[in-house]
């Protein structure tokens, strides 16, 4: 099979090619960090992102570095990371963290029109589902400010890190413990904004949120 930038090297027994398994990766994230280059130094920014089917979209200014990179023709590439746990060794060299990560190479192109105006929607509910219902429609000086940037999830890959450490045998049996600490991403109870009117419920979408 040929090489590309996506063909993992180190450790390709925690690489994933099922994509079902990688579209969930990506829709349990929200936060990705995006690289490119600038006058050729590279530069990574964290940023929301959203799948849309076979792609991935990026918002942010218009005038935003990637918004610039995408036009230009620069390529990107795309990390998102969701951490699952503490892998708590023996030897700080086992010591590690299971985690689900996918990496994406490509190109980015700006959307426009209804494309831009639907990408946008697909932001909102992708970050708070339900919310788009209760919000207005953006203003054509909010269209206007925003750019969102589509990245298609053709060239990716994904590792998935789990389990126990794998401690060298020498250090099995020394009375240290060694095991695994899980984490996950939970929500808090809603803070109302200090003007909100105080007859506002808070819609059960923001009390039910979970992220998996
Ligand atoms: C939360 C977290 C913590 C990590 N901690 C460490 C650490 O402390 N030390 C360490 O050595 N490694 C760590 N890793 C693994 C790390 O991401 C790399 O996979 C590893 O370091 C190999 O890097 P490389 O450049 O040699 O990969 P290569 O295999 O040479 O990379 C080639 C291509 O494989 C793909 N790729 C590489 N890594 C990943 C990945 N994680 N997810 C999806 N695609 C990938 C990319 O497309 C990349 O262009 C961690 C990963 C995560 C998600």
């Amino acid at each position: 099979m040929a090489r590309t930038p996506a063909t993992i090297r180190r450790l390709p027994e925690k690489s994933v090619e099922d994509r079902a398994v990688i579209d969930a990766i990506l829709d349990e994230g929200f936060v990705c960090h995006v690289a490119y280059l600038i006058d050729g130094r590279p530069v990574v920014i964290p940023t929301l992102y959203v799948r849309d089917g076979d792609s991935c979209l990026l918002h942010g200014s218009t005038a935003s570095g990637i918004a610039a990179a995408a036009r230009r023709g620069s390529p990107l590439s795309i990390a998102v990371t969701l951490v699952d746990g503490l892998v708590v060794a023996r030897s700080g060299f086992e010591s590690s963290v299971n985690y689900r990560s996918v990496v994406i190479h490509g190109h980015g192109t700006v959307l426009s029109g209804d494309a831009h105006a639907r990408a946008l929607d697909l932001m909102v509910e992708g970050l708070i589902p339900g919310r788009l219902a209760d919000i207005r429609s953006p203003t054509d000086i909010e269209l206007r400010k925003t750019t969102v940037v589509s990245v298609p999830l053709d060239t990716i890959s994904a590792k998935v890190s789990a389990g126990p450490p794998e401690d060298d045998i020498a250090d099995i049996g020394t009375g240290v413990w060694a095991g695994v600490v899980p984490m996950t991403t939970t929500y808090g109870d809603p803070e109302p904004s200090p003007d909100l009117e105080p007859n506002v419920e808070v819609p059960d979408y923001l009390t039910t949120l979970e992220r998996s």
